[in-house]
């Protein structure tokens, strides 16, 4: 039986991904060495750096003055990274809170100056995302931040954020490449690959050329952005092997029709699943507000809370695994990246009708 996993991440990576990595794991391009165990110093690791950033610019679109950098720390790491490079004295950090990450990352940028919620869900459990028109920034901003998808709570901007020239951050962890952005927008992404990139312990970070001149003297040279900028993401060894996969997974999205292709896909998936939801006569009931869908982790909860449990044991005798929602809120939660297939989610629908004409 498949398995169709629907973890959240690290999720699912496309299956011809897989087994390129698995035919090439022993010697990349014949060279009889893994990619694991050449120096990234290498001719040839050089060419799988070039590889993946020349796949990422592609697929997203990245003007030349656009810097893309490969991290690691995850994420959660550039809740720091972001205040400590551009949050200069005297200036605030706006942060835009539509869930958990969101509320993270504005408690990390307090330790290291004024960080300021000037917009919040939280009275809403998090199933909106503000209009445009809702927000207005500090005059004093030095960046505002937000996150595009919010993992845990499953709601998702279905716009590129706004801020009448004030640097704009995006965390674009859990939805990065499932559409087509406009980059110009932006002063600021990043995404930790273990959702739509590639695999955990890499960090991919977009940023505009000027912000690299903002950057205070003095941090740490492995928490400065410039580092990875002037020493080709390189100022220390790299994950070779996550840098690797994330080439893999670029030239499967180009095959896929790039992200405009992806997307499409995407929306016809989670309309499947959000149908079922809203044909269920309030048996499954979704936590996001219909326009604050994500398209990427669907967010629901049985009717009868205590009915829970027993859909997902019997959703992992189905095949269908790691449907249980993030601790913090409990319920359940679809993740269906791009690598997840149609038919996973099919399969997920046939179980909520059944298990609703048994159990309703
Ligand atoms: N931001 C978002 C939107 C996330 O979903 C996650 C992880 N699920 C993080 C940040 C943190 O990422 P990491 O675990 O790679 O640090």
């Amino acid at each position: 039986m498949d398995i169709f996993n629907f973890s959240s991440g690290p999720a699912m990576l496309p299956k011809p991904v897989l087994e390129q990595a698995r035919d090439e794991i022993m010697s990349l391009g014949g060279i009889g060495m893994s990619v694991m165990e050449i120096s990234h110093r290498s001719k040839e690791f050089e060419k799988v750096l070039h590889g993946a950033e020349s796949g990422l610019r592609r697929l997203l679109n990245v003007p030349d003055n656009y810097r893309i950098l490969f991290l690691q720390g995850g994420g959660a790491m550039q809740f720091s990274m972001v205040p400590m490079n551009l949050l200069a004295p005297g200036m605030t950090g706006d942060y835009v809170l539509t869930g958990a990450w969101g509320e993270k990352a504005v408690k990390e940028a307090a330790k290291f100056g004024n960080a300021k919620t000037i917009y919040t869900s939280v009275a809403d459990g998090f199933r909106s995302v503000p209009e445009q028109e809702e927000l207005s920034f500090s005059s004093e901003a030095a960046y505002v931040h937000y996150t595009s998808n919010e993992t845990i709570d499953g709601v998702e901007f279905k716009y590129d954020l706004e801020a009448g020239g004030i640097p704009v951050v995006c965390d674009a962890s859990s939805n990065i490449l499932s559409k087509p952005i406009d980059i110009e927008k932006y002063a600021l992404i990043y995404a930790g690959a273990q959702k739509n990139i590639g695999p955990s312990g890499v960090t991919v970070v977009i940023i505009r050329e000027d912000l690299l001149k903002r950057i205070p003297d003095g941090l740490p040279a492995l928490m400065d952005y410039r580092s990875f900028a002037e020493n080709d993401s390189m100022p220390n060894t790299p994950n070779t092997w996550g840098i690797y996969l994330i080439g893999l997974v670029c030239r499967w999205l180009d095959d896929q029709g790039g992200v405009a292709g992806i997307e499409k896909r995407n929306i016809e998936k989670a309309a499947v699943l959000y149908n079922a939801l809203d044909s269920s006569d309030g048996f499954f009931i979704g936590h996001a507000k219909r326009e604050a869908r994500s398209l990427m982790n669907v967010t629901f909860r049985l009717r009868d809370e205590r009915l829970e449990d027993l859909f997902i044991d019997e959703a992992e005798s189905l095949g269908l695994s790691g449907l249980r929602g993030h601790r913090s809120v409990g319920g359940l939660r679809a993740s269906i990246y791009n690598a997840f297939p149609k038919a996973g989610v099919e399969r997920l629908v046939e179980l909520m009708s059944d298990f609703a004409a048994r159990n309703g």
